[in-house]
């Protein structure tokens, strides 16, 4: 069946239920972006004009939400407590509706039973019989639930599972054996899914796919009225929970200096006492009010908590600067409690990578706040420069619908791969002494040599640009380097020693093992790495002593997710 764009959200709405907070908020979300969705997916319907979309029978399990998982953030919606899942997967939900597939929603282990055909009450019955899903959205607790509830009939239908993980999953802390062996153990259970079928809330490392979310878009009146009604002198401090305030009174008595002070603190009667007096407390507010509050200030303050949420990017979106301390040393579960047991060894560089590194300034400021002179000065300099809102094109209704778009009619983690290097000689550059990798002329960039479309594969096989990363760089940072994006999906066809050779790497030796940086080679011995187990396949990964090969592609302006041959 052909999916057919659909912009009435009212089915949607009445699947998703009632009788949680959490609930209402999401529904809430979806009802208010409603117009914006609908105007995206005519947008995209333009663009896609002759492409067949198949309609898919999805489940979206939020496995958070449930009673089974404890749901502890329905009832802190109203209270200041973390809203960045709910506004993720409300737009999820949204996206997976509007692209007009067959949607079934599932918040409770009851209504998850009913779906997969597990009648309630009877345990771990497995589940017999085909799937009637080509596509279940969960959550980690909600794939721990599938575990338990369809019991060994997961296994078989895992490929079909994506798991919505905010901060995301490197290669060498999903495989089991691996993290055991080499200190990269968490809490957070060995799935064997492969990593892109982990989708993140921001695009940390391509090793896991980007699902991201939406904020408001605005129209060009909007966009004049904003810049005209800006107040030079009003911030909002980002923070919706008194303690993310505590210990904060040097820096708000130097931003009072210059600035009324804004925020947005949960409190039941009482003004919190992290929240000086000269602050003008709104309270949490509705998200539209919020967004109000928004097109008036000069600046959006981030103290440093929360992590990586929605809010600042809602906050450029509507004309704000965003201030944001930067953390030196970067912070990770290395060496931080909030990271710790996550299962990823990514650098935070600032309480808000992204925005400091896909958007930057003149919208977003990211400076050291133990110096309170810059802090000053850079608050003096705030007021003065004009921005303009801002939104990357992949946080539009529009840029998600086509990334998720992409996602479901290419990403394939259920069929065999077609066997790589193929088994019955048909290698392009075999029996001759030309390499699979060919110098494009002008440039030092390899690409592949033959037509790529005889191994298929998305991203295809035309976007693999070969690189080498410096010793101890990781792949991530050495395709950024070169203004690429690493793509773990064509890890497979890099993995031979005729890769070695286009770089001009003289190896000494050539062994497969199974370690995260490989492909790689050493220095010390001159020794070529092959990667044997291809769940290993890591982008993020960076090792002392190790140059790693790099299997990189392009992307297209504010969609990162996406190479320009991918659509
Ligand atoms: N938010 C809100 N009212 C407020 C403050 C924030 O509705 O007074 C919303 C905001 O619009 C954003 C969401 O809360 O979409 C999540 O915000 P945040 O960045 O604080 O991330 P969290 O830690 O809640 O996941």
């Amino acid at each position: 069946i052909q999916a057919v764009f659909q912009s009435d959200m009212g089915l949607l709405l009445e699947q998703v239920g009632s009788g949680k907070e959490s609930l209402s908020f999401m529904k809430r979300r979806i009802r208010r972006l409603s117009a914006q969705w609908a105007s995206a997916a005519r947008r995209l319907d333009d663009k896609l004009r002759n492409h067949w979309r198949e309609q898919k029978r999805v489940l979206v399990h939020v496995g958070f939400l449930t009673e089974e998982s404890g749901d502890v953030f329905s009832p802190k919606v109203l209270k200041g407590g973390p809203l960045g899942e709910m506004v993720q997967w409300a737009d999820i939900l949204s996206a997976l509706h509007v692209l007009g597939h067959n949607l079934k929603i599932s918040v409770s282990l009851k209504e998850l039973h009913g779906f997969v055909g597990v009648p309630p009450g009877r345990g771990s019955c497995p589940l017999t019989g085909p799937l009637p899903f080509d596509l279940i959205y969960t959550d980690y607790h909600g794939l721990q639930q599938m575990k338990q509830h369809m019991g060994l009939s997961l296994k078989k239908h895992k490929c079909h599972i994506r798991v919505i993980d905010t901060f995301g999953t490197e290669p060498a802390y999903n495989h089991e054996e691996y993290a055991t062996l080499h200190g990269y153990r968490t809490n957070w259970g060995y799935w064997k899914l492969r990593g892109q079928q982990y989708m993140t809330m921001f695009p940390h490392t391509p090793d896991n796919s980007f699902m991201g979310f939406v904020a408001e878009e605005l129209n060009e009146t909007e966009r004049l009225n904003i810049q005209r009604n800006k107040v030079n002198n009003m911030a909002v401090v980002y923070g919706k929970e008194a303690s993310m305030w505590k210990g904060k009174e040097n820096f708000l008595t130097i931003l009072h200096r210059y600035m009324e002070i804004h925020g947005t603190v949960y409190y039941e009667t009482q003004r919190p006492p992290e929240v000086p007096a000269f602050v003008v407390n709104h309270g949490l507010l509705p998200q539209q009010e919020l967004q109000q509050l928004l097109r008036k200030a000069k600046v959006f303050v981030g103290f440093g908590f929360p992590y990586e949420g929605p809010a600042p990017l809602e906050a450029i979106a509507n004309g704000c600067i965003f201030l944001q301390p930067k953390f030196d040393p970067p912070r990770s579960s290395l060496n931080h409690d909030f990271f710790r047991g996550k299962p990823t060894s990514r650098k935070v560089s600032s309480q808000h990578p992204y925005a400091e590194q896909y958007i930057g300034r003149p919208h977003v400021i990211t400076i050291d706040f133990n110096n309170s002179e810059e802090f000053e000065s850079t608050i003096r300099e705030i007021m003065k420069i004009n921005v303009k809102p801002f939104l990357p094109y992949e946080y539009t209704c529009e840029g998600m619908l086509q990334r998720l778009h992409a996602y479901i009619q290419n990403q394939d983690f259920c069929s065999p791969q077609a066997p790589f290097p193929p088994a019955n000689a048909s290698w392009p550059w075999q029996n001759s002494k030309s390499s699979p990798f060919r110098l494009q002329p002008d440039s030092s960039v390899l690409t592949w040599a033959s037509n790529g479309s005889f191994f298929p594969s998305w991203p295809p096989l035309s976007a693999l640009r070969l690189l080498a990363s410096l010793e101890g760089q990781s792949c991530v940072e050495a395709c950024q380097g070169a203004g690429l994006i690493c793509e773990p999906a064509l890890y497979r066809f890099i993995n031979i020693k005729e890769a070695f050779s286009a770089l001009h790497f003289q190896c000494e030796g050539v062994e497969s093992e199974m370690n995260h940086l490989f492909p790689a080679f050493s220095a010390e011995h001159a020794e070529c790495g092959l990667q044997q187990d291809p769940l290993l396949f890591s982008c993020a990964g960076s090792g002392v002593g190790y140059q790693r090969l790099c299997p990189c592609r392009d992307y297209c302006d504010g969609q990162v997710a996406l190479c320009k041959d991918c659509l």
